[in-house]
């Protein structure tokens, strides 16, 4: 939509619906009483191309078709997406996937023993780092290769499919191998080269929401990801930065909702790292299974008091068939059972 300026004369209009008709879309022109409006139907980029701001008469180019385009809920007719991984249904409904497992693989022990109880109580899918992003240098980071080892020895030996993150380009033939699912972190939503990197590797991959991302940035770096022929991707809400410090970070529930609306792709929420705090883990759960999501993401430990990251926020492995239950039974009010 082009707004013209108060002034604008008639041979200012007549100007810019010329240079409009050349792109080849269709335009309407709409007079009103201060301003005249003119509609543009047809490929946005083109316009955009036009560069109709710096002609006389033109106040302002609105957009109005949305930014994001693969992701976009118009391009399933608002049918939601679904896709298997390893046989665990994602999206589409009527399952929901609770992904389990530590924030780190430490030890094989620690990793097997976590995997053993989230398997049992009804987990889908393993979750463990093994390259962190840390916000300091100093920190753990990980055990890297060994510990997409150890992940994959807790597949073979519960037949979990397994999560890991991605956080450097040159990790990724290691992580094709002996991983089921690519994270992509908060810290790289907007990292767009390993975005396409993620794409190219043909494996779901799980998107979260960057730390101070808008939902329509989060669509639009899903289409970097998208855009290289991989169409399943799982998105996350895990919690943005608000002037709120009481929680580790703000769980924007009402970005559920919102998503289910916009886009066709699954969501999953991560109440672990929006919290930060174990005992907050469960209600922020049961909330976001009821809000619509496709799923959780959950860090569990066998003893977080030991553990070597994240510690604070993760539930107890003792407690979390407890914990599965009570979730699945709120996702269950929206239909969906444990898949
Ligand atoms: C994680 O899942 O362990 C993690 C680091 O999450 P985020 O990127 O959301 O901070
Ligand atoms: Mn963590």
């Amino acid at each position: 939509m082009i707004v013209m300026t108060p002034g604008a004369s008639a041979d200012e209009i007549g100007a810019v619906r010329t240079r409009l008709e050349k792109t080849g879309v269709h335009v309407v022109v709409m007079p009103g009483e201060l301003t005249t409006a003119i509609g543009a139907i047809g490929d946005p980029q083109g316009v955009a191309e036009l560069g109709l701001e710096g002609l006389p008469g033109v106040d302002r180019v609105v957009p109005i078709s949305r930014p994001y385009k693969l992701a976009s809920s118009e391009l399933s007719h608002h049918e939601p997406s679904s896709f298997d991984v390893a046989g665990r249904r994602v999206g589409g409904g009527e399952t929901f996937c609770l992904i389990a497992g530590p924030c780190t693989v430490e030890s094989s022990e620690q990793t097997l023993g976590v995997a053993e109880a989230v398997k049992a109580a009804g987990a889908s899918m393993l979750r463990g780092g093994a390259f962190k992003p840390r916000t300091s240098p100093f920190a753990f980071k990980g055990l890297g290769v060994d510990a997409l080892k150890i992940l994959a020895e807790a597949r073979e030996a519960t037949g979990l499919p397994v999560v890991t993150e991605l956080l450097d380009s040159q990790h990724a033939d290691a992580i094709h191998e002996h991983a089921d699912v690519i994270q992509i972190g908060a810290r790289n939503m907007q990292n767009y080269a390993l975005l396409e990197v993620a794409g190219k590797l043909g494996m779901p991959v799980l998107l979260k929401r960057g730390l101070s991302s808008s939902l329509d940035e989060l669509l639009m770096a899903a289409d970097y990801i998208l855009k290289e022929g991989t169409e399943a991707v799982i998105l996350c809400e895990r919690g943005i930065r608000t002037f709120e410090t009481a929680t580790r970070f703000t769980l924007d529930l009402g970005a559920i909702p919102w998503l289910k609306l916009h886009t066709h792709l699954p969501v999953v929420v991560d109440p672990s790292h929006a919290a930060g705090d174990r005992r907050l883990v469960e209600p922020m759960s049961r909330a976001a299974a009821a809000v619509g999501a496709d799923g959780i993401i959950v860090e569990v430990h066998e003893d977080p008091e030991a553990a070597l990251c994240d510690g604070p926020q993760a539930l107890y492995a003792s407690q979390f068939a407890d914990y599965a239950r009570d979730v699945g039974a709120h996702a269950s009010l929206l239909g969906k059972r444990l898949a």
